[in-house]
């Protein structure tokens, strides 16, 4: 049984009630979690407050930037062991569950060497008067974290704001809780103060609304779907504490005649298949010119055909998606595009091995998807391409930017000119141009507009976002 991490303490919940922990690859259970409260929520947020007032706010910037240093050491030196949890807690191929502890790792790093390196500024004023800012931290900083990639979302979120001097209440989706536990676990082992990292698991109506009500939460920083965004933003508003949102996306993957079909068509597969289609960022509509419509169709067909899926540990191309209403959800999506008459290009195949009680989802290619239809609109969060047709530049940007979200863009053009006429003119908080990230690069800031969300994580950027701007102004005559 796993219990909540307080203080560098393993402690059962209040509620004496816990939460089953499902494998994704055969949807059985084989562990439970604490089902915190708002008890548990209260607990962690004095233990929080009692480490930055007595030990972390003391610390210089230099020993925090050691402390996440060794950090990320331990997080290396377990990555096997982090992986292997990910994988049966998540159902990620081992790729891709090694991917993650690593990145893990290296976030740690990055925001190690960034802690000393944030300061303020001095500014010319009247005569007689000295003016500076300083960057402080915003005290105890509140995290709900989704299950798609927990560790990577904890390093890039957590790091952050540790490296800025802020100390931090955790709440992981009650679907990926383990990794999380761990890692604290090994902050402890490297030598971080009890009360840095506290670690509360639980449902986000109970333990996630209790952290951002909490008025010791001096910020949050919240990732996730848009409709729970919005409920974090409406109660984060009623005490005015600052909210960084890293919400959904519908990351268009926009394909001109020119472009070289060999590069694109793996990095188009792999955008939307990685993690079976549960990325934030995964490029899930495509937008190609007519002129190689058909053409770039028939290629990606035979790509989606060779695409296996299975159970996490067999490391096949998609492993299963999280949970049964996942699944749910993507054959409600399914079924909506056979009624519109939406045509299939083509389908990856479930291997033999794969349990009947897993949560499986075959890779799908459709075409044709109208712009307006809920496919073309809405996070399907499955391994699902929607694909339509432009005619010229002018088209390819009024596509890519009909949707609510903006939070990534693929571009894949041979014109240099084009290229930056596509990176001005599609709104979104990253552009690609001839490769995709999705969403990668620990050095590089992160985030959408509209309802992709607002503020930015990841790169030495996220820093300002987890720290508040004081000015002093001096007057010595
Ligand atoms: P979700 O919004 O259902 O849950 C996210 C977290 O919020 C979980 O920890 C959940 O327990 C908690 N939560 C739920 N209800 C809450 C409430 N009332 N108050 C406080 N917390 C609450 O999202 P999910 O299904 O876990 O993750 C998938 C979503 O996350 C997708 O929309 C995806 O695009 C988005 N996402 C965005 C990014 C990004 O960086 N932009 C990254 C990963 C995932």
């Amino acid at each position: 049984m796993q219990l909540n991490y307080i203080a560098n303490t393993s402690v059962p919940s209040s509620s004496g009630k816990t939460i089953p922990v499902i494998d994704p690859s055969d949807g059985q259970v084989f562990d439970e979690i604490q089902r915190g409260n708002a008890y548990d929520i209260d607990v962690a947020v004095g233990s929080a407050r009692g480490c930055l007032d007595r030990v972390w706010s003391r610390l210089s910037a230099a020993e925090r930037g050691r402390l996440l240093m060794r950090l990320s050491a331990k997080v290396t030196e377990h990555a096997e062991e982090l992986a292997l949890i990910e994988q049966r807690d998540c159902g990620k191929p081992t790729q891709q569950a090694r991917a993650d502890a690593l990145a893990l790792a290296r976030y740690f790093e990055f925001y190690a060497g960034a802690c000393d390196k944030l300061h303020g500024e001095t500014i010319p004023y009247l005569d007689g008067y000295s003016v500076m800012t300083w960057r402080e931290p915003h005290g105890v900083t509140g995290h709900v974290i989704p299950w798609n990639y927990p560790m990577q979302i904890f390093g890039r979120s957590v790091g952050g704001a540790l490296a800025a001097g802020n100390v931090c209440v955790v709440k992981p989706s009650e679907d990926a809780c383990l990794s999380l536990i761990r890692v604290a676990q090994l902050a402890a082992e490297a030598g971080f103060p009890a009360g840095a990292i506290n670690i509360v698991t639980g449902y986000g109506h109970e333990v996630g609304d209790a952290l951002a009500r909490h008025p010791g939460i001096d910020h949050i920083s919240f990732t996730g779907s848009p409709s729970i965004g919005t409920l974090i933003q409406q109660v984060a508003a009623e005490r005015h504490c600052p909210v960084t949102l890293e919400l959904g996306g519908k990351s268009p993957q926009i394909v001109f005649a020119d472009a070289d079909p060999d590069t694109v068509i793996p990095a188009i597969v792999n955008a939307i298949v990685q993690n079976a289609g549960q990325t934030c960022s995964a490029g899930s509509r495509l937008l190609v010119q007519q002129a190689i419509y058909e053409p770039l169709l028939e290629q990606l067909g035979q790509a989606f055909e060779a695409l296996r899926v299975g159970p996490a540990a067999m490391d096949l191309d998609v492993g299963p998606l999280i949970r049964q209403s996942q699944q749910q959800r993507v054959w409600d999506f399914l079924s909506d595009a056979q009624v519109a008459g939406i045509p299939m290009v083509a389908q990856g195949q479930i291997v033999d091995e794969a349990p009947e009680t897993g949560f499986y989802q075959a890779p799908t290619l459709l075409r044709d998807v109208p712009v307006m239809h809920r496919l073309a609109q809405e996070e399907v969060f499955g391994p699902v391409l929607c694909a339509m047709p432009f005619t010229d530049e002018d088209h390819a940007v009024e596509l890519a930017n009909a949707t609510r979200f903006g939070l990534v863009a693929g571009v894949w053009t041979a014109d240099g000119a084009r290229q930056f006429r596509m990176a001005k003119r599609v709104k979104s908080g990253q552009v690609f141009i001839n490769n995709y990230g999705a969403g990668g690069g620990v050095e590089l800031p992160f985030g959408g507009v509209k309802s992709s969300g607002y503020g930015r994580e990841k790169g030495f950027e996220a820093l300002h976002g987890f720290t508040t701007l004081k000015t002093v102004a001096i007057r010595h005559g």
